[in-house]
């Protein structure tokens, strides 16, 4: 999972489907469509997702989701709401990650 999948998991709740190279889907934040979801990742840009709903084209960054979601937050709550999630977002990662560095999976083992 993207950082931008978890941000929009958080958001919009679980997604409705997911490819598992980036894309998932799920209802559009603006229009309410299923055509919303997240782009195939590649590390070499940064992660958008975008709706094809062509009367709607919502599309964006995560801070974008957020700016969307909540679009009373100014710009430096929206960063440090970003980097509150990316400590989540890595948190999970690492658990969803068992063995390797994983000290107390070799703990519990013995
Ligand atoms: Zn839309």
């Amino acid at each position: 999972m993207t950082f931008l999948e978890f941000l929009l998991t958080k958001l919009l709740g679980p997604a409705r489907s997911s490819s598992g190279n980036g894309m998932s889907y799920w209802l559009c934040p603006v229009c309410g469509e299923d055509t919303f979801h997240t782009l195939p990742d590649n590390p070499q840009f940064r992660h958008r997702a975008r709706c094809w709903n062509s009367k709607c084209g919502f599309r964006g960054d995560a801070a974008d989701m957020l700016k969307e979601h909540f679009p009373e937050e100014t710009y430096s709550d929206r960063l440090d709401r970003i980097a509150h999630l990316e400590k989540e977002w890595k948190a999970s990662k690492a658990r969803s990650r068992p063995g390797r560095g994983d000290m107390r999976s070799g703990a519990s083992r013995c």
